[in-house]
């Protein structure tokens, strides 16, 4: 047994070396619960949190497949399927050149108690693969996804595990796999979700997880009175959470001045209307251009190699990757204004940031807990494929509003302490008892 936080990550570290990400997931979650176990010991009589934080299975494998010049190209794939206690395994997949273990790890324990936190029957997992698909042609993202999928079919299915988007793979490349994973298993399921209208997807799946981001931010803003009417808003990336976040905020009243992308990032303080965002929904999804481009067209500021934590701003929207604001860039954003910071992007504050977060007691909403739309509605997308049928935009609008309501009072329920909302205390509790008592129920799994 362990009898503090410092034991307990002494050990993840040991059993884990060099997986740095893996280890500040694993704090996060531990530190934040670590007083709730205590006044439970069951929980750690059981080993129920040793159990938690290792993996049920890794998958690790070789991708290869050939360029347009002709060449073999040699990739790293993994699926790590991190825990079914409460459902089939459920999580993204990212193709990005920074892909390793230790951040998959990292990002499929979070899922699993990001899932939990949704209501729906999901366990959690993840994968991907180190491939970069910047600068590559259709054909070869095709290849690459034909040859990541033969192996990968292999340990998936509708009832066993369901990946589905991140990083680097959106409806193009979920379009390749499921094309590859049809062909090899002859049959039509849900096994991926992000699929396209036609083909089993669900309405609101692109838009999920930056509405579901916009709505929690919104539950967050109502607590003390507020709304997002009139407020300057900072978003980084321009991906698929990032496009759908600006969408909504504008639909809430809201003023959305900053996009960023690995380059740099541009601000325009006039706000970037539905125009605008039309056009970078363009250049980002169909001509997989740089930010920078929106600076040239609209004539506002582009920082390069920078990001856009300076600004002036009312809200934070970090909707690009990981460790995206530390703890210097957290107090500028206090400084300059910001009452409010909701995570679109998995981990995107490092533990600095949220220190600040939580000490000038500004509204706060880890990633597990805010972003976790887009998962839900990947669930009601395996709920429609299960049923065969398929409900209208509204129907799921509906759903995933209330869900994002319903994340936000349990994490109301184990967070509040006295005055305050400890959303990473909430989340992590609230994620925690779900599948910690299924696992209890479970015997020894
Ligand atoms: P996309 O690939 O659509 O967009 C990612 C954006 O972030 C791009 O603008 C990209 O710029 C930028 N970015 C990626 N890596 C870096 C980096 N290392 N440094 C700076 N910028 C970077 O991904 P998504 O929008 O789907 O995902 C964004 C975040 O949201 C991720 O953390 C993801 O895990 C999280 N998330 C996504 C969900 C979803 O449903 N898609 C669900 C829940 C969480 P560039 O093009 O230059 O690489």
């Amino acid at each position: 047994m362990y009898n503090s936080v410092e034991s307990f990550m002494d050990m993840v570290k040991t059993k884990n070396p060099g997986e740095v990400e893996f280890h500040q997931a694993v704090f996060e979650v531990v530190e934040s619960i670590w007083d709730f176990l205590q006044d439970n010991p069951h929980y750690m009589q059981a080993k129920v949190l040793e159990r938690m934080v290792e993996p049920e299975r890794v998958i690790m494998f070789r991708v290869p497949w050939r360029n347009d010049r002709g060449e073999i190209e040699i990739n790293k794939g993994y699926r790590v399927e991190f825990n079914s206690a409460i459902g089939p395994y459920k999580g993204g997949l990212r193709f990005h050149p920074s892909v390793n273990l230790g951040i998959l790890k990292f990002l499929g324990f979070e899922q699993v108690l990001k899932n939990s936190l949704t209501t729906l029957p999901m366990g959690g997992g993840k994968g991907g693969s180190n491939f970069d698909p910047k600068g590559k042609s259709d054909n070869e993202v095709m290849s690459f996804t034909q040859s990541f999928m033969t192996e990968l079919q292999r340990h998936i299915g509708p009832n066993t595990d369901v990946p589905a988007g991140d990083i680097g793979v959106g409806g193009r490349e979920i379009g390749f796999m499921f094309g590859q994973y049809k062909r090899l298993r002859n049959e039509f399921t849900g096994t991926l979700t992000g699929k396209g209208l036609n083909w089993g997807g669900s309405l609101i799946r692109p838009e999920a997880t930056g509405y579901g981001n916009v709505y929690f931010a919104n539950e967050m803003l109502k607590t003390r009175g507020d709304s997002f009417k009139g407020k300057t808003v900072a978003i980084s990336g321009s991906g698929n959470v990032a496009q759908y976040s600006i969408e909504k905020v504008l639909d809430l009243g809201g003023k959305p001045v900053t996009l960023s992308d690995s380059s740099g990032y541009i601000y325009d303080p006039a706000g970037i209307d539905r125009d605008k965002l039309a056009f970078v929904m363009e250049l980002k999804n169909v001509k997989r251009g740089r930010i920078k481009e929106y600076a040239d067209k609209y004539g506002c500021e582009y920082h390069a190699g920078k990001r856009p934590w300076g600004v002036k701003c009312n809200v934070a929207l970090p909707s690009a990757t990981q460790n995206e604001i530390n703890g210097e860039e957290a107090d500028i954003l206090i400084k300059n204004g910001c009452i409010c910071v909701s995570e679109g992007a998995n981990m995107p504050s490092t533990l600095e940031a949220i220190n600040v977060y939580l000490k000038h007691k500004i509204l706060y909403a880890p990633g597990k807990a805010s972003n976790a739309g887009g998962v839900a509605v990947s669930g009601l997308e395996m709920s429609q494929n299960s049923l065969r049928l398929s409900w209208t935009s509204e129907e799921v609008d509906e759903r995933l509003h209330n869900i994002m309501k319903d994340i936000h009072a349990t994490c109301v329920k184990y967070g509040t302490e006295g005055k305050f909302i400890n959303y990473v205390k909430g989340a992590n509790i609230g994620g925690f008892i779900k599948v910690a008592d299924s696992m209890l129920d479970q015997g020894v799994v």
